[in-house]
């Protein structure tokens, strides 16, 4: 354990209307220093143009509240490795589009789900994904990419953790990018975060590397281990439950990083509250 103690990164997941200033309000009124944000319709369309008073003004907030890093998701309905040419050049364009949009907050984090490969078999789904990074990446961006870890539901890629290695391991530019772990999702997938944190740890290290993990998804699930389903549940209220949860948030490998909330809540009190009561059982 580091002899100084770091700072709790611990946000939601956000949709305020109007920028970025909303976003950064609404964290504030949680108690978060973080937090993840769609950058457009989660099914896709036109993103909001970017306005620089906006950003300017996030600027300054997140820095006088010491804000660690944001994290943007990409539209669930991006496919990159789909059958059809036509949805996986959409990807490519929103892929991109987002990439040049998250450099106006530089040097904070930009989240997808690799995607499903719709019968054409892992391999290939790796293959068309790694070809989607090395259309967008390029050496200069400011902005790490992260692969979601996923339940493995349908023909989804990247249910293990050796499949998000094998598309790492393909992409051209594949040093500059990090995975964002889902505890709903790898626990759906058949990793006991239960019984076994330190386990599932060592399996990560040995498949990906933990100097890869830059981020973790904080949820609980309505579903028992193994059950590739990805329905999350609000903490404590699911089959992981509040005290698995507690030990990622204060484990010695994970506490430095940033810690997102994507229970399902229609209200900002919610938040608050999951925030309040896993920042009291920090270790
Ligand atoms: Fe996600
Ligand atoms: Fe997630
Ligand atoms: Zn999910």
């Amino acid at each position: 354990m580091p002899a100084m103690e770091s700072q709790f990164f611990i946000g939601c997941h956000l949709s305020a209307a109007e920028g970025f200033r909303g976003l950064a309000r609404d964290a504030i009124a949680v108690g978060a220093n973080v937090f993840q944000f769609f950058t457009r319709n989660p099914r896709g369309g036109q993103a909001r143009p970017i306005d620089p008073t906006d950003v300017a003004d996030f600027l300054e907030t997140a820095a006088a509240h010491s804000f660690g890093k944001i994290l943007a998701h990409a539209p669930y309905t991006l496919n990159a490795c789909s059958a059809n040419p036509e949805t996986r050049r959409f990807a490519r364009e929103v892929f991109a589009d987002d990439l040049k949009r998250m450099e106006f907050v530089p040097g904070n984090l930009y989240n997808f789900h690799p995607g499903s490969h719709v019968g054409q078999g892992v391999e290939r789904g790796v293959e068309l994904i790694a070809e989607t990074l090395d259309a967008v990446l390029s050496p200069e961006q400011s902005t790490t990419v992260l692969l979601e870890t996923m339940a493995g539901k349908g023909s989804e890629v990247g249910g293990s953790f050796g499949e998000l290695k094998a598309i790492i391991d393909r992409t051209a530019l594949g040093d500059r990018l990090g995975v964002c772990l889902d505890t709903c999702h790898v626990w759906d997938a058949g990793y006991d975060i239960v019984r076994d944190l330190d386990g599932v740890l060592a399996e990560f290290d040995r498949e990906v590397g933990l100097d890869r993990l830059r981020a973790i998804h904080l949820n609980d699930s309505k579903n028992p281990l193994g059950a590739h389903k990805d329905r999350h549940e609000k903490i404590g209220q699911g089959c992981i439950g509040l005290e698995a949860l507690a030990r990622v948030t204060g484990h010695p490998l994970l506490r430095h990083l940033p810690f997102y909330l994507e229970t399902p809540h229609d209200e900002l009190s919610g938040w608050a509250g999951e925030i309040a009561l896993l920042k009291r059982l920090r270790k």
